[in-house]
């Protein structure tokens, strides 16, 4: 009876009309490709993206140098060099993260006692050289001063989650 039945599929073509109507019902369908840069998709307020260095309200820098980040990376992917100021206080003289190693685990934010190092939810960045990978303090600074609003107000996101 099954060579009767397959002779009768294959001569009503019906395998390549099941195929079909899948392609027509989403030919027809509500369309849910994005039309990516012009549209985007929302993002988690937990998204793990381009690392940031924050400073206070007042332009002082908030990271203290205590190396926690280094110490938790897996990936080794951070190098902190630091040296007490004038004032006593402890700040980094170099803080790199070499892109090229980070997973992009978030260990380093989670370890974070001050809120310095984050992940912000940018990822639209691209380098072309192994050396452009590594962000410098003065990078992550940089990149921090411009995201401050997005970065507090995912924060501020985050917090209801927890
Ligand atoms: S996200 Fe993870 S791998 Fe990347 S620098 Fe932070 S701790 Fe290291
Ligand atoms: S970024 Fe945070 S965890 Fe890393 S050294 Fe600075 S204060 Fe410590």
């Amino acid at each position: 009876m099954k060579p009767v039945i397959d002779f009768i599929r294959s001569l009503f073509l019906l395998e390549l009309w099941k195929g079909l109507s899948v392609t027509g019902r989403y030919l027809f369908g509500r369309k849910i490709t994005v039309q990516y840069p012009e549209e985007k998709t929302p993002l988690s307020p937990r998204f793990r993206g381009l690392h940031a260095l924050r400073r206070y309200p007042n332009g002082e820098e908030r990271c203290i140098a205590c190396k926690l980040c280094e110490a938790v990376c897996p990936a080794l992917a951070i190098t902190i060099e630091s040296e007490p100021r004038e004032d006593g206080t402890r700040r980094t003289t170099r803080y790199d993260i070499d892109l090229s190693k980070c997973i992009f685990c978030g260990f380093c934010e989670e370890a974070c006692p001050v809120d310095s190092i984050v992940e912000t939810d940018f990822f639209e960045y691209h380098e072309e050289t192994r050396a452009d990978f590594i962000m410098t303090k003065e990078k992550l600074l940089a990149h921090g001063d411009r995201m401050e609003p997005r970065i507090a107000a995912n924060l501020a996101a985050r917090a209801k989650y927890q």
